[in-house]
C-alpha cells in the first residue's frame, strides 16, 4: 500500500474524482474498482492525466482492514448494499485512517458516508451536506412487515423487501 500520511490522508470515490477533488490536494487515494467507474472520455482523461502526475494514486487495503468494513457494514445493515468499489473505497480509508491517525473520505454515497463514520472516519459530501449520526438499516416488507438483515423476497408473502431505516 503506497500510503504517504506526510502528504495526504485524503480517500476518494468515483463521485470525488468526477467533482476533481483530487486537483485540492497534493494527492489523492482511491482504488482500481473507482476508477474503472470513471467511463466517460473527459473524466478518463482527468483520471490519467492525475494517475501520471502521481496526483491520484491507486492502491489497495489488506484483507484485515476489509474484513472489518465488511463487519461494521453487516452490522448496520447495508453489507448487501454496498459494491465492491464501495467496500474496497472504505477498507482503503480505513487503513488510512488506521495509519495516518485521520482520513478524510470524499462521497456522496449516503450508506459509504454511514460505514465511514462508524469507522471513525471523516466524511466530505460533494453534492449534499454530510450526516455525522450513524444509522442502522433492515429490510422490511412492505405488505406485512416481515424484516430481514438480507434483502430478497419475503418468505412470508412474496413481496420484495425494501431497505429501510431501522428504528
Ligand atoms: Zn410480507
Amino acid at each position: 500500500v503506497s500510503v504517504d500520511c506526510s502528504r495526504s490522508n485524503v480517500v476518494v470515490d468515483a463521485a470525488g474524482l468526477f467533482a476533481g477533488v483530487n486537483l485540492s490536494y497534493p494527492v489523492v487515494y482511491t482504488v482500481e474498482q473507482v476508477t474503472e467507474e470513471v467511463l466517460d472520455e473527459r473524466s478518463r482523461r482527468g483520471v490519467e492525466l492525475a494517475l501520471a502526475s502521481g496526483k491520484l494514486v491507486v492502491t489497495q487495503a489488506s484483507e484485515n482492514f476489509r474484513r472489518r468494513v465488511m463487519e461494521v457494514a453487516r452490522k448496520l445493515g447495508v453489507l448487501y448494499e454496498l459494491s465492491k468499489a464501495d467496500l474496497e473505497v472504505l477498507a482503503l480509508a480505513y487503513y488510512v485512517k488506521e495509519r495516518c491517525g485521520s482520513a478524510i473520505l470524499y462521497t456522496d454515497d449516503t450508506l459509504v458516508q454511514n460505514v465511514a463514520i462508524s469507522l471513525g472516519i471523516a466524511i466530505e459530501g460533494l453534492k449534499y451536506p454530510s450526516r455525522t449520526r450513524v444509522r442502522r438499516y433492515v429490510y422490511v416488507c412492505k405488505a406485512c412487515g416481515y424484516r430481514s438483515a438480507k434483502p430478497g423476497e419475503c418468505p412470508r408473502c412474496g413481496n420484495k423487501l425494501q431497505l429501510e431505516l431501522s428504528t
